[in-house]
C-alpha cells in the first residue's frame, strides 16, 4: 500500500486501503485528473474512452464525500441501464468497504419497488439508479434528495442516446442548485455541453483525456465479408479457432439475438442471449453465469450490453454492422479493457461494408479485412 500510486491523490486511509485491496496500483489518466477536482467540490465534465476507469473517477470521490453519520441520500449516480446501476453499486461498495456505515443501493426498473422501498427506508447515503426508476421514487417520496451533495451522470452520452434527457433534466432541476454536479461520458455530443451550461456551475472544469483514436488501442479490429445466412456457421468456426474465454456477440435485433443464441447452442457452444424483452431476474441470472464463465458466449443487443464491464471478454463479434457509429465504438469497447488485449470481428456484406468504412474513418483506427475461416481451419 505504501507504494500505491493513489496515495498522491490524498485519499483517506480507509479508501486507499480498499483501492489497494481491489488491486488498483496506479490511477488511470482520467482518475488522476478528475479525482482531486471532484474531491475539492468542483463541477466537472470528464471525457475518456470506454474502459479507462471512469467509474472509480467519480466513485472514489463519492465514497470520500459520503458522511456515515448522516443517513440521508447524499450522492446520486444516474446510469443508463439496470445492469450498469448494479455494476456501479458493486464498485462503490468495494471502495466503501472500510468506511463503516456507508450504505449503497441500486434502484432500477424491473426489480420490485417494495424491495427498494425497504432498503431506502433503512438509510442509504449513495444511490445508483436508472433515471426512470429514480423519478418514480422521487414522486412517491421514497427517495428524498433534500440533502443531496453530489449528482453524477455516468455514461451521459449513452443516457441521452437512450432518450433519458427529459428525466435527467427533471432530476437536475428538482435537486437544488447547491449540489455538486459531475458528468462522465465516453463522447461529448453537444447536448451534454448544453446540459452542462444549464445545470453546472459557471466555473466547471472540463477534463478530456485524449487518445490517438476513439477506440481503445488494445483492440485489434478485423472484418470479413460473410452473407447473412452463413454467419452463424462462421461465428461458430471463429469461436472454435480462437476459443476466447468469454465473448460478446452483438445483434441488431432482439429476435436475431434469440435465434443466434439457439443456433450456437445447437452447435454445442455455452451460450445465452441478453436483451430487453427478458425479465430482470432472467437478465441478472444470465449476467451472473457469464461473469462466472458458465456461459462463455453472450449474444446481446446494444441496449442490453451498454456499459457492461465484464473482465476477460477477449473477443467481440459484430454479427451485423450497427446502424449507429457510436454503437460500434461502445460494442468493441467491451473488450480490451484495463490494459488487456482484445479482438473484434465484424461480419459485413453489401451496404454494411460502406457503413463500416465510415466507422473506420470516424474512429481513425484500422479495421482490416481478413478471409472468413474455412472448415479446414477449424481442424488445425
Ligand atoms: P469506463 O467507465 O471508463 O468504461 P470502468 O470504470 O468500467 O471504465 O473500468 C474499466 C475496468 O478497469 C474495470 O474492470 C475496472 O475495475 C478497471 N480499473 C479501473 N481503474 C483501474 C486502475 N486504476 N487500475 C487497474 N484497473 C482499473
Ligand atoms: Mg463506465
Amino acid at each position: 500500500m505504501e507504494n500505491n500510486g493513489f496515495k498522491k491523490l490524498n485519499l483517506s486511509d480507509k479508501v486507499l486501503r480498499a483501492v489497494s485491496e481491489i488491486g488498483f496500483t496506479e490511477p488511470s489518466a482520467i482518475q488522476e485528473s478528475a479525482i482531486p477536482l471532484v474531491m475539492q467540490g468542483n463541477d466537472i465534465i470528464g471525457q475518456a474512452k470506454t474502459g479507462t476507469g471512469k467509474t472509480a473517477a467519480f466513485g472514489i470521490p463519492a465514497v470520500e464525500a459520503a458522511d456515515p453519520s448522516d443517513k440521508s441520500v447524499q450522492v446520486l449516480v444516474l446510469c443508463p441501464t439496470r445492469e450498469l446501476a448494479v455494476q456501479v453499486t458493486g464498485e462503490l461498495k468495494k471502495f466503501a468497504k472500510y468506511k463503516k456505515g456507508i450504505n449503497t443501493l441500486a434502484i432500477y426498473g424491473g426489480q420490485s419497488i417494495s424491495t427498494q422501498l425497504k432498503a431506502l427506508g433503512k438509510g442509504v447515503q449513495i444511490v445508483a439508479g436508472t433515471p426512470g426508476r429514480v423519478m418514480d421514487h422521487m414522486r412517491r417520496g421514497s427517495l428524498k434528495l433534500d440533502n443531496l451533495q453530489m449528482l453524477i451522470l455516468d455514461e451521459a452520452d449513452e443516457m441521452l442516446d437512450m432518450g433519458f434527457r427529459e428525466d435527467i433534466e427533471t432530476i437536475l432541476a428538482e435537486t437544488g442548485s447547491e449540489r455538486q454536479t459531475v458528468f462522465f461520458s465516453a463522447t461529448m455530443p453537444k447536448e451534454i455541453m448544453q446540459m452542462s451550461k444549464k445545470y453546472q456551475k459557471k466555473d466547471r472544469q472540463v477534463i478530456k483525456v485524449e487518445g490517438k483514436n476513439l477506440t481503445a488501442d488494445a483492440i485489434e479490429q478485423v472484418y470479413m465479408r460473410v452473407r447473412q445466412k452463413e454467419r452463424a456457421e462462421m461465428l461458430s468456426r471463429l469461436l472454435e479457432i480462437h476459443s476466447p474465454r468469454l465473448s460478446l456477440v452483438f445483434c441488431n435485433t432482439k429476435r436475431g439475438a434469440d435465434e443466434l443464441s439457439d443456433a450456437l447452442s445447437a452447435k454445442g457452444h455455452f451460450v445465452d442471449a441478453l436483451h430487453g424483452d427478458m425479465s430482470q431476474q432472467r437478465r441478472d441470472s444470465v449476467m451472473n453465469k457469464f461473469r462466472n464463465g458458465i456461459i462463455r458466449v453472450l449474444v446481446a443487443t446494444d441496449v442490453a450490453a451498454r456499459g457492461l464491464d465484464v473482465d476477460n471478454v477477449d473477443a467481440v463479434f459484430n454479427f451485423e454492422v450497427p446502424q449507429d457509429i457510436e454503437y460500434y465504438v461502445h460494442r468493441i469497447g467491451r473488450t480490451g479493457r484495463a490494459g488487456n488485449k482484445g479482438k473484434s470481428f465484424t461480419f459485413a456484406w453489401g451496404g454494411e461494408a460502406g457503413r463500416l468504412q465510415r466507422i473506420e474513418k470516424y474512429t481513425k483506427a484500422p479495421i482490416n479485412k481478413v478471409n472468413p475461416p474455412s472448415a479446414e481451419d477449424v481442424q488445425k
